[in-house]
Formats: structure tokens, sequence, C-alpha cells
């Protein structure tokens, strides 16, 4: 069996740093191409991987904030270019909420056809939070992150009950749906967007991150969209304490993870 590669292409933030470019993550198995998030710039950072906008399988969004989904514009509107048609018979999947879904019709209302690709090119799936869906090789489950009204967080398994199991819950603060999500993952990539002495509802701390890694056993935590706040904190030694394994990956960092 091949193994399965992630890359966290954008681990920034909503505030612009000049190092990392907000959120983009990037699942690759058998010649399938899963981004989940298209922050500002990850056009550009999937294009210098190799990644042809054409050859995108599936989009998953995981909640209506511009660091998250700004660049699904761009996307469909490359698909547009004359000359750059999508060539795949299998039309791009888009995944997001319904309230994501009528931002995007909303955006779609003042740049009219410029954001509606050819038809037959793409296809466009809403899920409420628990739905289920068959997306290429993955099975994927869903629930609701306390965040937002648009969130949609993500569980990928590949079909057929085999490893690993990766969460992406998305932005979320402290919620009994992280736990579901990353219940026993192989790889979860979460936010940690405030320290312990500010911590907001709609956001993890460093401390919140480690009782979610505990409670839910999450065998590898990448965290990422660290705000500058939260920078100086030291989380690598705060969870080799804890005995629990984490990541802070960068921008375009790539892991490799069997399957079984
Ligand atoms: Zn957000
Ligand atoms: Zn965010």
């Amino acid at each position: 069996l091949a193994d399965l590669t992630l890359r966290t292409v954008g681990t920034g933030t909503a505030f612009p740093d000049g190092v990392r470019t907000p959120t983009c993550n990037l699942i690759q198995y058998d010649g399938f191409s899963l981004v989940v998030d298209l922050g500002s710039g990850s056009l550009h950072k999937l294009a210098r991987l190799g990644l042809d906008p054409r050859t995108i399988s599936a989009v998953c969004i995981t909640h209506a904030h511009f660091d998250h989904l700004t660049d699904l514009l761009p996307l469909l509107f490359a698909l547009n270019v004359p000359g750059y048609e999508r060539a795949d018979d299998t039309p791009l999947t888009l995944v997001m909420s319904a309230e994501t879904h009528r931002l995007l019709e909303g955006a779609r209302a003042v740049f009219t056809d410029w954001l509606q690709p050819p038809p037959n090119k793409v296809r466009e799936i809403v899920l409420q939070p628990g739905d289920s869906l068959e997306l290429g090789p993955f099975s994927v489950e869903t629930a609701f992150p306390h965040h937002t009204s648009s969130s949609l967080g993500y569980r990928f398994t590949l079909q057929a009950g085999r490893r690993p199991v990766l969460a992406i819950p998305g932005d979320s603060g402290p919620c009994d749906a992280l736990s579901v999500l990353c219940r026993d993952a192989d790889v979860a990539i979460m936010e940690c967007s405030m320290p312990d002495s500010w911590p907001l509802p709609a956001h993890m701390t460093p401390g919140s991150l480690l009782d979610l890694a505990h409670a839910a056993d999450i065998r590898h935590l990448l965290v990422t969209h660290r705000y500058p706040m939260v920078m100086g904190v030291d989380l690598p030694q705060l969870f080799e304490e804890a005995g629990r394994r984490m990541s802070l990956p960068d921008d375009m960092d790539e892991f490799t993870i069997p399957v079984h």
C-alpha cells in the first residue's frame, strides 16, 4: 500500500506576518488530491508544489472566514481561463456548509459567471454537520466545531476502515465536536490562536489543546494557525512534559503517513 502524504501548505492566520500564509492543507493518496481550506496565497503555493489547479480533486472548506476560503474564488476564476479548462472527466468537488455556500453564491452575484465554471466541471456538495460522504478514497465525517455558524469540521478515514485517520476540524474553541472528530486520530491538525492568559471561547490555547490531545488520544498533533501573541509559548516543551506527540509545522512542510 502506498503512503499517504499530508502537506501543511499554509499555517498562518488572518493577521499577516510576512512569513506564513493563511490556512491550507493538502492530502494526497493514490492520485487523489484533497485540499482542506484555501486561505489567500494557497493557489500559488499549491502550484509551486506542482499541483495544477485543474488537477485538484476536491476542496473542503471548514468555515467562511477569509483566512480559510478566499482563494476559492481565484480557483473558480482560474478554471474559466480560456485554454486552461479542466480536462478531467471527473468534476472538481467542493464541500462546504450551507452558510459557506450562501457566501459563495453571494460572491457569484457580484462577480457573475466568472465564478461559475463550465457545466460538469465542478460539483458542489453542501453538508450539514453530522453528515458523512464518500470522497474519492476517503470516508468523510463532519461535526459542528464551536467557532462560527458556518463551521464544518472534518474527519477523513481511508475507505474500508483502513488507517490513517486524519482530523481537520478548522478553527474551534473547546467543544464535544472536537473530541468526536479527533478521537484516536493518527494525525489531527489543530489551531492554537491564543495564549492561556487570553482565552477566547471560539479558539484554542496551549492548555485546551493539551486537554484535547489527552481526551481524544490524538497520536500526532500538528499545531498551526498561531497568532503572534501565542508564538512565544514553548508548545513542544509543554507537550513533551505531558508525554504527547506534537509538531509545529511550517508552510509547505510534508508528512508521510503509512497506510495500514
Ligand atoms: Zn475562523
Ligand atoms: Zn482562522
